[in-house]
């Protein structure tokens, strides 16, 4: 008998799997927030999260998942009756325009068809349209739809447009993707701890830009729990404001030691691999790449019209202790989404598509060749970097 927790792969975007250094971490006794040790931490986390942020800024830690971390970023920096320009590829694109909308600000959103990115022409036109837009939106990775966004091209464009603050949220696009906050001017970047951090759900990580700061001076939507002028001052003073997370801040400190030692370059060049793995298996199973601007943290898979996609994925649960993510509202049962964040190994790789090409199989699938999927995958998965 196989034990489910054991040999369980989780090959989803979000959550993703830990290695076994920081499931350890994860395992030590408590650490009180208020101790030296403790705050030693601190200290050695919030560099880390400058170096992957690559920002001068304070990156703030708050419990919450990373949707925490997208209300702080327009509570604190816009009022009610601001303009918003959102940008919507899919479901996360949608909720932090629903969420501007419900804190009092006047939305416009740009719907782009499913499975693409915004295009620059679009933008460009509306924000000459309208001058007085406060925040532009944008996912770097849309997960739902496993698309990608020209992030740096609309730094670019917001140049000529200063009034409006750059919001970016990064949460599977950091650390997949390079995505230098000060060098392309974004103004608040947001994260979260169970993508590319390797760590269980539940922290959220923000950085506001000097203009956003500004901002926040003036800024009237109503905030509490995520009053980001209290997290900074008592940052400053070492501390986070609530208790901090501490098993989870005590893991980050490995994960940081693990990222640097390794690299930005080889951290990116692992997801790049398993993403180009991916595609190339997937296209000789016979499924097309969903998203015409296809992320490097998430593929979208294709499925036929005959093969339900949640029986799949029950079926790969079930029988091989696979997990994959399925589609969501018009994709729903349509697509498989395949995460390339955290640690997995090739193995795991090779695992989850034999147990793809054989469920398919067992789906009446025709055409299926086990073997040429395989062949496909180590190809391109010996090219390396492995996981380390
Ligand atoms: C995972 C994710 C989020 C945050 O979702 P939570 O469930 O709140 O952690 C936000 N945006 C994108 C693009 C994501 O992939």
């Amino acid at each position: 008998m196989q034990n489910k927790l054991t040999s369980y792969r989780l090959l989803t975007p979000g959550p993703v799997p830990l290695p076994t250094e920081v499931l350890n971490a994860l395992a030590q006794p408590i650490l009180h927030h208020r101790t030296p040790e403790f705050e030693a931490i601190l200290q050695r986390v919030w560099a880390g999260l400058k170096w992957i942020f690559e920002t001068e800024q304070q990156v703030m830690m708050l419990t919450s998942t990373g949707s925490g971390a997208m209300e702080a970023a327009l509570v604190n920096t816009l009022s009610p009756g601001d303009s918003v320009l959102a940008v919507i590829n899919g479901k996360f694109g949608e909720r932090w325009a629903d969420m501007a909308e419900r804190f009092g600000a006047i939305v416009t959103r740009i719907q782009v068809p499913w499975g693409e990115s915004v295009q620059i022409a679009q933008l460009q036109s509306e924000l000459k349209k309208t001058g007085d837009y406060k925040a532009l939106l944008v996912q770097a990775v849309e997960t739902s739809t496993a698309t990608q966004n020209p992030i740096f091209e609309i730094g670019q464009l917001l140049k000529n447009h200063p009034q409006c603050l750059f919001m970016v949220d990064a949460i599977t696009g950091l650390g997949a993707m390079t995505l230098p906050m000060d060098q392309w001017g974004i103004d608040v970047m947001v994260a979260g701890s169970q993508k590319a951090f390797m760590l269980p759900t539940g922290l959220s990580f923000i950085a506001l830009s000097d203009k956003a700061w500004q901002a926040q001076k003036h800024a009237k939507m109503p905030r509490y729990y995520f009053d980001l002028e209290l997290e900074l001052k008592a940052n400053k003073k070492g501390q986070t404001y609530f208790s901090s997370a501490n098993s989870h801040t005590v893991a980050l400190d490995v994960v940081f030691q693990r990222f640097i030692k390794r690299g930005k370059n080889l951290i990116k060049a692992r997801c790049e691999i398993l993403a180009e793995a991916t595609r190339a298996a997937g296209q000789a199973l016979g499924l097309k790449v969903y998203s015409k601007s296809p992320a490097v943290s998430v593929t979208a898979l294709e499925l036929p019209v005959s093969v339900d996609g949640q029986k799949l994925r029950d079926h790969l649960e079930k029988k091989y202790f696979v997990t994959f993510m399925g589609g969501q509202d018009q994709l729903q049962g349509k697509i498989l989404r395949i995460g390339h964040l955290g640690y997995i190994t090739d193995e795991d790789m090779r695992a989850g598509f034999t147990s793809l090409a054989e469920s398919l199989k067992e789906f009446k699938m025709p055409g299926i060749q086990t073997p040429l999927v395989l062949d496909t995958l180590n190809h391109i998965l010996a090219r390396g970097p492995h996981a380390d």
